[in-house]
């Protein structure tokens, strides 16, 4: 089992201050959390920048993501380490990741930039019930989303500062291999926690 923040914004995202050299140190350090997914809005730069850093690391996994602001609201391609072509619509940014073997998450639906129920209209692969920087009742209300969508339901911090990091996490039944992950959580094989604490759906 290996547990991994899935939704992390670098400096390369134009409103967070995290440095990636930090970021894969933390990571590095951190007692339990040992995969991190680098989903920098609308860009990989972060990504390929903290992947070359944590080269020189042992046990820690870089996942390839992004967060591409959609017409409808933000969502999170995570497996592949490019940028969707434009424009950049929904459906186009499903059928994308869809043709890369990517998975397509919905994160904090019932935020600012969340697709809100406009979720339901789509076949995504999980949702982010557990968002770091969201209220109680917006990850309550994604969690039900992902119920009545019978989809998977993963955490991540959404971190744009460094204290921000490693709020809540994903336990994934996999090994550190980036496509066992990517297909643990596309089997469901996940709870989400935070600090910690495990919460089970
Ligand atoms: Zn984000």
């Amino acid at each position: 089992m290996i547990k991994a923040d899935l939704h992390i914004h670098t400096l390369f995202s134009n409103d967070s201050s995290i440095h990636p050299k930090t970021l894969v140190e933390q990571l590095y350090a951190h007692p339990y959390i040992k995969a991190a997914a680098i989903t920098d809005h609308n860009t990989v730069k972060g990504f390929h920048k903290v992947r070359d850093l944590a080269a020189a690391y042992s046990d820690i996994t870089i996942i390839p993501g992004i967060e591409v602001t959609t017409v409808d609201g933000d969502l999170i391609i995570l497996g592949v380490a490019e940028v969707p072509p434009e424009p950049w619509t929904v459906g186009n940014v499903i059928d994308f990741a869809r043709d890369a073997g990517a998975l397509v998450i919905v994160p904090h639906p019932y935020r600012e930039y969340g697709l809100g129920d406009a979720a339901r209209n789509y076949r995504f692969d999980a949702v982010e019930v557990l968002n770091g920087g969201s209220a109680n009742q917006a990850n309550a209300m994604a969690e039900n989303l992902a119920r009545e969508l019978g989809i998977p339901g993963v955490a991540g911090s959404d971190a744009h500062k460094l204290e921000e990091l490693w709020s809540v996490y994903t336990e994934i039944q996999a090994s550190a291999s980036l496509d066992d992950i990517l297909e643990a959580i596309r089997k469901g094989l996940v709870r989400v926690a935070r600090f910690g604490k495990s919460i089970y759906f």
